[in-house]
């Protein structure tokens, strides 16, 4: 009785979404290949959580370009970074930041990492203009969608 969905299943197209490279990838990248990230919420609202969660499922994918979330700063090439920067995830921050080996690459995903978003003024916030001040990538958006976040890993690892 489950034998026809199960060919169903193996006829039917993958859900994963064509994305055509982005302009200027090839040759650029910093991380060709791949590239492991350390994600760091430092103060979010959760909604950029979800695009990447979105990013790296199986309709977007961005794992099959190279990219790659760890579970460890020292495992990585740098780190993800979401959120307004709170007072209280300041210094785990940093503490990250600092425990990725050298060269490192600093990804800025969501508005709120970039400096503004909505929470920008808020009294929990913290002076992130230290940490991420000039991230290597910057994902601008509240929040940014899952294909714009691909395409920004799609820079570092050149595929
Ligand atoms: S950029 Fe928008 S979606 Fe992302 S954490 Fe800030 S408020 Fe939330």
């Amino acid at each position: 009785m489950q034998l026809l969905p199960l060919l169903r299943s193996l006829a039917a197209r993958p859900v994963t979404e064509r994305l055509p490279r982005p302009p200027g990838v090839r040759g650029g990248a910093r991380f060709p290949g791949s590239v492991q990230l350390r994600h760091v919420d430092a103060g979010s609202c959760n909604g950029c959580e979800l695009e990447i969660a979105s990013a790296f499922g199986p309709v977007y994918d961005a794992a099959r370009f190279g990219a790659r979330l760890v579970a460890s700063p020292r495992h990585a090439d740098g780190v993800l970074v979401t959120g307004v920067v709170t007072r209280n995830m300041a210094i785990p921050l940093e503490k990250t930041l600092d425990a990725v080996p050298r060269p490192r690459v600093v990804v800025a995903c969501g508005d709120c990492a970039l400096g503004g978003g909505p929470f920008a003024a808020g009294y929990g916030v913290a002076d992130s203009a230290g940490a991420l001040a000039a991230p290597d990538v910057a994902i601008p958006g509240c929040p940014p969608g899952p294909v714009a976040i691909t395409q920004a890993l799609r820079t570092l690892t050149g595929r």
